[in-house]
């Protein structure tokens, strides 16, 4: 048996900022969907842009995989069986990214998963944070549970100022918002560099393209000391995408 599939409908549509377009689903399937998931990620499935309905097909069959990308778990509310996702847009061109920029009210949407909470120990001496646009999700719901005495630094890329959102976070952790469209900006590596080499009791979170995650992760092997079971690093889009 694969994975369970749930339709889902799509109830509001509200633009962030100029580049997060923030979508919320809903549908009876929802009712099993597991609570405190928030930063996890789901599979959704689109469907195919040609689909007169506008209806993805659920299942396993030769190919499913095409129609699917990763989204994270903003918020779901078992009472009202509502599923939040925050779409980058107007940015690239892709099936998922176009599919939020055209989508309307009551257009159907599937979503398999979720998968498990991303951040590796909220209850670290430290915690370090490094992502783009599409990482600011998972780290704004992650801030948000984190423990009010925690500490740290969180790294978060966004193209320009009117994309900065306000998000709650401990005091000890101090938010540093990359105002650059350039999404591969080695301010990620020279942060972490500026750090201390002793990480070992540091909780790290890196979600960012392929290139740029490698880059972090190097760092890390060659000069730090760091305990593996509190990292999570994680491509969250790759520039060279696979054919
Ligand atoms: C665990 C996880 C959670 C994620 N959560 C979110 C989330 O909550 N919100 C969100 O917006 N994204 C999120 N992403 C990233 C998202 O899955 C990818 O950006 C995905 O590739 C978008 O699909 P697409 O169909 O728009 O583009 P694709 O069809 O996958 O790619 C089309 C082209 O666009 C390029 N591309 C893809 N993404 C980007 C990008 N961000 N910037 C520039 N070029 C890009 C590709 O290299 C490719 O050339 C997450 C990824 C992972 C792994």
């Amino acid at each position: 048996m694969g994975p369970k599939m749930r339709m889902t409908q799509v109830l509001s549509i509200e633009d962030l900022s100029p580049h997060m377009r923030r979508i919320v689903l809903t549908g009876d399937s929802l009712e099993d969907f597991p609570v405190d998931k928030e930063s996890a990620h789901v599979k959704v499935i689109f469907p195919k842009p040609d689909t007169p309905n506008k209806s993805p097909k659920l299942g396993m069959y030769l190919g499913f995989k095409k129609w699917m990308r990763s989204y994270t778990v903003r918020y779901f509310d078992a009472k009202t069986l509502t599923l939040t996702l925050d779409f980058a847009i107007n940015d690239h061109l892709g099936l998922a990214t176009n599919w939020a920029a055209n989508a309307k009210v009551n257009d159907y949407l599937g979503i398999a998963g979720p998968g498990e909470v991303k951040h590796a120990d909220f209850h670290a001496n430290r915690h370090l944070f490094f992502g783009d646009l599409t990482a600011l999700p998972a780290i704004a719901a992650t801030l948000e549970k984190l423990p009010e005495n925690a500490l740290g630094h969180a790294w978060i890329q966004v193209p320009t100022e009117q994309d900065i959102q306000t998000i709650s976070h401990p005091t000890g952790v101090n938010v540093q918002w990359l105002v650059t469209k350039n999404k591969l900006t080695d301010e990620f590596l020279k942060a972490l560099q500026a750090q201390p080499k002793d990480l070992a009791n540091t909780a790290i979170f890196i979600a960012l393209e392929a290139g740029v995650v490698r880059q972090l992760k190097t760092h890390l092997n060659e000069h730090c000391e760091y305990d593996k079971s509190k990292i999570y690093a994680s491509a969250y889009w790759n520039k060279k995408q696979k054919s």
